[in-house]
């Protein structure tokens, strides 16, 4: 395990690819999401250039304009990664096509009609909460379990897979276990039948090295792509 442990301190003296975009070494299995909020959109098309495919926002607004103002970059996929308001759900069938951040059944039900309305199948994934957060959304895992029948049958909506993330001030023996732990109901759900949960979207700047080897197909980075939000020149 020691190899990968030091995303974060490793960072900063990985050279850069463009000026202050770093893209981490992932093994190829693994899809690299730039989290892009707050950065502005000039930094965007450098990671762009540096071969990133993937955006993702947790803001539907800094979505639409970002969007908007890439729209020449057509091979970009788009993610949304934040908490969706039922009142923003339209815009983000709109212009997400991948959402990781259904964590309740009537928003599910909300973004199946949606999309059926907008003529859209976005692909999904359900948040999960393994670890008491207040400030984090998501499904008990036990509570997902008795609404996967309901799930499925929301055929607007292409479910993907699973989506967490690590509470703060875990160590890295509990951050492990909390990934893993992800990666066991996804292997229950799917050996009861639900074989479209391939995907676990886990890990983040300061611990997405554990969610790889827990088995993570998609990591969210921010900071460890853009470097510090705090000290961009976007915020
Ligand atoms: C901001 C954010 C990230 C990226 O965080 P970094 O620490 O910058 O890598 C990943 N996932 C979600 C849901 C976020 O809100």
């Amino acid at each position: 395990m020691g190899l990968m442990l030091e995303s974060t301190q490793d960072v900063g003296s990985s050279p850069p690819i463009s000026p202050q975009i770093y893209a981490p070494l992932l093994p190829e299995a693994v899809r690299l999401i730039a989290v892009s909020k707050q950065v502005d959109v000039e930094r965007m098309r450098l990671a762009y250039q540096a071969g990133i495919r993937d955006f993702a926002e947790n803001r539907v607004q800094e979505l639409q304009s970002k969007r908007k103002q890439l729209e020449d970059l057509k091979d970009v996929n788009w993610h949304f990664i934040g908490r969706l308001q039922s009142n923003k759900a339209r815009k983000a069938v709109q212009l997400a096509d991948w959402i990781h951040s259904v964590d309740h059944l009537e928003l599910a039900q909300t973004l199946d009609r949606l999309a059926e309305e907008e003529g859209r199948t976005p692909q999904v994934l359900l948040q999960v909460k393994l670890a008491e957060d207040p400030n984090k959304g998501g499904w008990l895992p036990e509570d997902l379990e008795n609404h996967l029948p309901e799930l499925v049958q929301l055929t607007h909506l292409d479910l993907r897979g699973l989506m967490t993330i690590a509470p703060w001030g875990l160590d890295e023996a509990q951050t492990t276990e909390l990934f893993q732990s992800l990666s066991h109901w996804t292997k229950r759900w799917q050996s009861q039948g639900y074989r479209q949960l391939t995907e676990l979207s886990m890990g983040m700047s300061g611990d997405y090295p554990l969610a790889i080897l827990a088995g993570a197909t998609m990591v969210r980075l921010g900071q460890a792509i853009f470097g510090s939000r705090t000290c961009s020149p976007a915020s």
